[in-house]
């Protein structure tokens, strides 16, 4: 059966790959779903320059314009819910419930709740200052306002998980800015970002606003980075690849936006609801096959409480339904390739052969096609466990015992990673002077809800800067100081 090819788009034209193209494999059934636009290096380029030559006419545009684009493409958006859908599902391998929820109806959320942002004010009154009189010059009143400007062309480049949403919480941000953007989503699953691409330039933003690369190799993402046609970099993935852009980026003073790994720890204290901190585990455990960022994949648990929560988890994966993403009563799914199914199983092993006991899962399920992994519980780690330190990105949760709250502390911090903490304590004092002392951007006291209001971003190697809310729309601007006598 003959596959769609998918295109590129490159200064308000959609292109095919100048270097061909490249299939997109359904991580559960290990069919073709559709074929990605290889975009060549002088495509890449290209792009880059497309959106350096709009940049200065999008920049002056009315925030209302900007809006209005915004809520257009997420009309359009909507309007191709039914067609999205199932691509993201397929090209993901994302379960139903997952693509349904999250995967596609967020990232209309994002464009609208950016649309909103395009109308906040740029402008920051700050209070005269008065100057004492020198030598050289009297003293004076002086006036002064800052003023938020777009920063230009902002390479957005994505990971695997939610391609998407994952687009949109960078394209929304930096468009209502006023900057200009070239899209470069991960090689596995880029197909929906494409059509992302069409509903765009459907939506009316002007020729080079918006420009999407794709590609299988790693040359496509370099060349974005390294363009000196790129002001700024923002990037979603994986710490060595987070440090690598840095690198490159730092040479020509590259604004920088970095999300990258995680390691969460979810520290149970004895007082805690067991009920609530065992099923939000589970949640994050289970959810997209343990493929995010934020899940608390460290389990911390005082040793008065140990034997029941390690029990808890362990039942709870017996309720993880494996299998089919499109079976409805489906909770994991399949890793994203082989590749990542292999890395997670040697981690599994090297846990193992530290000291952890495996309690729940451990093996591959006994499906016919499909990267898959059982949901994997290693218990009785030691902190130094590399299963403990090193991120998994698959349905595997560790658990850590601990005495005292300074010992829980310091067994939290001990990873590179301070992306996302977890304390469950019935202890709301406790909660919060534990929660101060964590090294993390972000803490959930008894839940894994979100405030997407909220900064999101981490601490140590978990990134640079600040994404949600009003702060990711600011993550996309200079501050620029204007200065007056009077
Ligand atoms: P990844 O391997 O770091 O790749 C992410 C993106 O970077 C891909 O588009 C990749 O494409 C590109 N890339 C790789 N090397 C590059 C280079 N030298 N220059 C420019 N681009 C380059 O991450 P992943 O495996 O897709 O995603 C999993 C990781 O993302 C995990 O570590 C997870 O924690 C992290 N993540 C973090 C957050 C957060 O908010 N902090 C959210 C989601 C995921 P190519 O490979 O084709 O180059």
């Amino acid at each position: 059966m003959a596959t769609t090819t998918y295109q590129l788009l490159i200064g308000g034209s959609r292109e095919d790959g100048e270097a061909g193209s490249y299939d997109i494999v359904n991580p559960a059934t290990e069919a073709v779903v559709g074929a990605a636009p290889e975009a060549s290096v002088a495509q890449v380029e290209a792009a880059a320059a497309a959106a350096a030559e709009a940049f200065p006419a999008w920049s002056r545009t009315k925030p209302e314009e900007r809006a209005a684009l915004l809520n257009k493409a997420a009309d359009l958006l909507r309007d191709r819910m039914d067609e999205l859908v199932p691509l993201v599902q397929a090209e993901t391998g994302a379960t139903l419930r997952t693509t349904q929820t999250m995967q596609v109806p967020t990232c209309i959320e994002r464009f609208r709740r950016y649309a909103k942002g395009a109308l906040e004010p740029t402008t920051i009154p700050l209070p005269p200052s008065e100057m004492p009189a020198t030598a050289l010059a009297p003293g004076a009143l002086m006036g002064a306002i800052a003023v938020r400007q777009p920063v230009g062309v902002v390479a957005c480049i994505t990971p695997y998980n939610f391609p998407i949403v994952n687009m949109a919480g960078k394209i929304g941000p930096a468009l209502a800015m006023g900057n200009t953007v070239v899209v470069k989503p991960a090689p596995q699953d880029p197909l929906a970002v494409t059509v992302f691409g069409e509903v765009l330039h459907e939506a009316g933003f002007p020729a080079g606003v918006v420009n999407i690369v794709t590609g299988s190799a790693p040359e496509t993402g370099q060349a974005l980075v390294a363009s000196p046609h790129v002001d700024m970099v923002s990037f979603t993935g994986s710490t060595p690849v987070g440090r690598a852009i840095g690198e490159v980026a730092g040479r020509d003073m590259k604004r920088l936006l970095l999300e990258l790994g995680g390691k969460g720890a979810g520290i149970v204290f004895d007082d805690a609801d067991l009920a609530t901190a065992i099923g939000t585990i589970s949640s994050v455990w289970a959810f997209h096959s343990g493929q995010i960022c934020t899940a608390p994949t460290r389990v911390i648990v005082q040793r008065g409480v140990y034997d029941a929560v390690v029990a808890g988890l362990q039942k709870a994966s017996g309720r993880m339904k494996v299998g089919d993403p499109l079976a409805p009563d489906t909770v994991v799914g399949p890793l994203i390739t082989a590749l990542q199914r292999d890395r997670v199983e040697s981690l599994v092993q090297a846990g193992v052969a530290a000291g952890g006991e495996i309690v729940a899962g451990g093996e591959r399920p006994d499906l016919e096609t499909g990267f898959y992994v059982s949901p994997t519980l290693i218990a009785g780690c030691k902190p130094d466990n590399p299963a403990v330190l090193q991120e998994f990105f698959g349905p595997v949760v560790v658990v850590v015992p601990f005495d005292d709250e300074d010992e829980a502390v310091a067994i939290a911090n001990g990873t590179e990673f301070g992306l996302y903490d977890y304390v469950f304590t019935a202890d709301s004092s406790r909660a919060m002077r534990v929660a101060r002392q964590l090294r993390t951007g972000n803490v959930g006291l008894n839940t894994a809800q979100r405030n997407h209001e909220a900064p999101f971003g981490g601490f140590k190697m978990s990134g640079v800067g600040r994404d949600g809310g009003s702060w990711g729309l600011h993550a996309y601007s200079e501050l620029q100081s204007i200065v007056w006598p009077g």
